[in-house]
């Protein structure tokens, strides 16, 4: 079996990685940095939201793990202290592994330049560079409203712990095919009128994103930023990829959800 190990980048994570390199070449496991099985990320969210980006090429022949060096993370969830368990896990078990549904997002423009196509593990996000998001969303071809505010958030159910839930998205169990979009800060009176509620689509629906007004626009795909001139539509539906995470014991959503934003009770 090949793996990769991806560090965040500072000295503590950078230790762990190389403590892994050897363990598992000690076991007799191949390093391989272009196609790994497993990828290996050490740091937090942000480096296994890396890895996947990394890696998007090849997510059917890819798993991910995660181990955090700082606090507890949603995809990185085991700790250095576990390290050997881990690794002893990966090179003797075949190991199990839960998919995770991920969001396609196309980026098509005016000026006919050629589309542009994103997967995305968390949420992409719409901003205006310059004032107000003016924008049509259709909803399976459809006009759904005119948003009129701040941006909007299409995350998928693994991310709807992040950006979503500042926004006050729901948080989606990832065993559900389906990608949620969340307003931000929407201008509501007479003359502008939005939903609201955050709306969950399932993965047959598509939602497309229409800019109305002549400006460049600020998308965001995860943790990458991107400047996006002459948008004509950003259309979001359910990847037909998934994202697999390998599974060495069983730590519940639900529960890591507990662990993250509740916290044990005294
Ligand atoms: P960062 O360093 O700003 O970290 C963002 C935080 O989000 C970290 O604490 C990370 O652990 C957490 N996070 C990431 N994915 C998560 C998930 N699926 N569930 C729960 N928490 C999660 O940025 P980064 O590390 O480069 O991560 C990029 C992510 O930051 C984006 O995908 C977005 O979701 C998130 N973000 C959140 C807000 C917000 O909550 N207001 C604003 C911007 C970006």
């Amino acid at each position: 079996m090949k793996f990769s190990v991806s560090s965040k980048g500072d000295s503590v994570s950078d230790k762990l990685k190389s403590r892994i390199d050897t363990y598992l070449q000690d076991f007799g496991l191949k390093m391989d940095e272009e196609e790994p099985d497993i990828v290996i990320s050490v740091g937090g969210d942000g480096t296994l939201l890396y890895a996947f980006h990394k890696y998007s090429h090849r997510l059917d022949k890819t798993a991910f793990v995660g181990v955090h060096t700082g606090h507890l993370g949603f995809y990185a969830d085991w700790v250095p202290e576990e390290i050997e368990k881990l690794v002893i896990a990966i090179a003797k078990t075949p190991y199990q592994t839960v998919e995770y549904p991920i969001l396609e997002v196309t980026v098509r423009y005016l000026n006919g330049n050629q589309e542009e196509k994103y997967l995305a593990l968390n949420e992409c996000t719409i901003k205006s560079t310059e004032g107000s998001l003016v924008a049509d969303v259709e909803i399976r071809g459809e006009l759904f409203e005119t948003f009129r505010g701040d941006g909007l958030c299409m995350s998928t159910p693994s991310g709807s712990t992040a950006y979503n839930k500042a926004l006050g998205g729901a948080i989606i169990h990832p065993s559900i095919r389906a990608i949620q979009l969340a307003e931000m800060a929407s201008i509501n009176n007479r003359v502008f009128r939005t939903v609201g509620s955050p709306l969950i689509l399932p993965d047959h629906h598509t939602c497309v994103i229409k800019p109305l007004n002549d400006v460049d626009f600020q998308i965001t795909i995860d943790h990458l930023t991107l400047l996006h001139k002459e948008v004509k539509s950003v259309e979001c539906r359910v990847a037909s990829e998934v994202v697999r995470f390998a599974r060495f014991r069983p730590f519940p959503f639900w529960k890591r959800v507990v662990d993250s934003f509740i916290g044990k009770k005294e």
